[in-house]
């Protein structure tokens, strides 16, 4: 292998891979240096096999429908630990699919942990060194755990703990109610546990639609989750029968729960520490996060892309980011076109009913001052919701009552995280209502909502 670089890659998660394999599509010799798996966070203890579980748990839930048709199985037979051995042969098998595409596209990967010594030199495990001419930082993120949460992954959990069960609790207590809090309580609730989800913010999903929130609480309550929102946890004390966590409401109620283990989701911090940032002469803001610019720039030649950087910590938004840094080195050198860094990504939350949604809420728009109007179109007003029993749920789209751009969507219902994406096309296409009004959708199908919705943008509506 070669120690000489047009990019070294530090980091092999959604961000980082997509960005050695862009860099070297585009003619550059590239390095990634991974210190633990392929596929980062995302691949291994993240988007995949929660998607995976999230997956198992709708077809265990829709054991209900088949009683309905008049099949019955006995739940009791579920052997957890199966649920968990297909999660992670879905990941091994996704892995090897990075392992071969960063080979076809002559990656040269390096396992260990990465630091800058210079803006053109990179240490690997006090060992190794790598010259190049550009770098890209993709180190993503980790937990936060405050003082008081200390997870031992044992009845203590992280999310990844969690990801990595082979048996159930009875009862679980997940402190964080956004996305990824949510999405282990639709999993953990549709496989018996006994759910408490305890959210800080006056809703579950902070900074959602408030309508998808509330829409959302009622639906998780309906399948049996308790929730209380506005509540802090202060701490969680591990006891001989499991943990005990203190709350406090925000009418400062005290109250202490008890349940066999408790997953801490507060939320996620950008992995800048130890990178050798100070050999650069850049620092991490107070959260963490490091400030690019719209090509990911750092410094010039020092990009930094995805959950380390602070653009939504996504999945698809850091390849995104990989590709930008990617297309812009290349471009440095081979006068490529240069892009634009990402606005709008949507953003997808895999529950039950799911939920999707990108650009402004109501909230935002109204603190900004921007005027605008809604339009709301509801599930129950589509034949293909009603024929397969998905009634629950909404379409909301808020639009410039001058111009009648989108400026932001949120759906909540069955297929939100698909359907989301033709919403997003008007966006990014800057099509206009009367262009998806007039567009033949096939019937029934769940999709119709979407012409509907526009429908009533322009005073046309039909079934709204
Ligand atoms: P990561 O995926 O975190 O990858 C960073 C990589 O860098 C890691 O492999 C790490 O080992 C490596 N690394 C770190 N430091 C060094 C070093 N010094 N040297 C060498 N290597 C290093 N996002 C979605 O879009 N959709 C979802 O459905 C979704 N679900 C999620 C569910 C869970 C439970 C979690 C925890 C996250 C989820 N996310 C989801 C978020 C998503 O996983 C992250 O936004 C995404 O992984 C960020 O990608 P990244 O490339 O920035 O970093």
């Amino acid at each position: 292998m070669k120690i000489e670089y047009d990019v070294v890659v530090i980091g092999g998660g959604p961000g980082g891979y997509v960005a050695a394999v862009r860099a070297a599509q585009l003619g550059c010799s590239v390095a990634l240096v991974e210190k633990s798996e392929l596929g980062g966070v995302c691949l291994n203890w993240g988007c995949v096999p929660s998607k995976n579980i999230i997956h198992q748990a709708s077809l265990f839930r829709s054991l209900d429908e088949m009683e309905a048709i008049g099949v019955t199985i006995d739940r009791a037979q579920l052997d957890y630990a199966k649920v968990k051995a297909n999660s992670r042969a879905v990941v091994e098998q996704l892995r090897s699919g990075v392992s071969g595409l960063l080979k076809k596209n002559k990656v040269d990967v390096y396992s260990g942990s990465a630091r800058l010594l210079s803006a053109r030199t990179i240490q690997i495990d006090s060992a190794q060194e790598l010259q190049t001419n550009n770098i890209i930082l993709a180190t993503g993120s980790s937990p936060i755990i405050p003082l008081g949460f200390e997870v031992n992954e044992i009845d203590v959990l992280s999310s990844t703990g969690a990801l990595d069960l082979d048996a159930l609790p009875k009862s679980m207590i997940i402190l964080g109610g956004g996305a990824i809090g949510v999405e282990f309580a639709y999993i953990l609730r549709s496989f018996g546990v006994d759910v408490t989800l305890i959210e800080a913010a006056s809703q579950l999903l902070p900074g959602a639609d408030e309508d998808v929130a509330k829409l959302l609480s009622q639906s998780l309550q309906e399948q049996g989750v308790s929730i209380h929102v506005a509540t802090r946890a202060s701490a969680v004390i591990r006891s001989d029968s499991g943990v005990v966590v203190s709350l406090e409401s925000q009418a400062g109620v005290h109250e202490d729960l008890m349940a066999e283990k408790a997953l801490v989701v507060f939320g996620r911090r950008p992995n800048t520490k130890n990178l050798g940032l100070e050999n650069i002469g850049v620092s991490p803001d107070k959260t963490g996060h490091l400030a690019v610019d719209e090509y990911g720039q750092i410094c010039p030649g020092v990009y930094a892309i995805g959950d380390i950087t602070a653009s939504a910590a996504l999945a698809h938004v850091a390849s995104y980011e990989g590709e930008v840094a990617a297309e812009h080195i290349a471009a440095a050198s081979n006068e490529q076109n240069l892009k634009t860094a990402e606005a709008s990504a949507p953003l997808a939350v895999y529950c039950e009913p799911q939920v999707a949604s990108f650009g402004h809420s109501e909230a935002t728009l109204a603190d900004l001052g921007i005027p605008f109007e809604k339009r709301v179109f509801n599930y129950l007003g589509a034949g293909k919701s009603v024929a397969i029993g998905k009634t629950k749920g909404f379409v909301k789209v808020l639009f410039d009552p001058q111009t009648q751009e989108l400026l932001g969507a949120h759906i909540i219902g069955y297929n939100a995280t698909e359907l989301i994406h033709e919403l997003h096309l008007v966006k990014t296409a800057e099509l206009l209502p009367e262009d998806v009004a007039s567009m033949i959708h096939a019937h029934p199908t769940i999709s119709e909502i979407i012409p509907e919705v526009f429908r009533s943008v322009i005073d046309r509506p039909i079934h709204g």
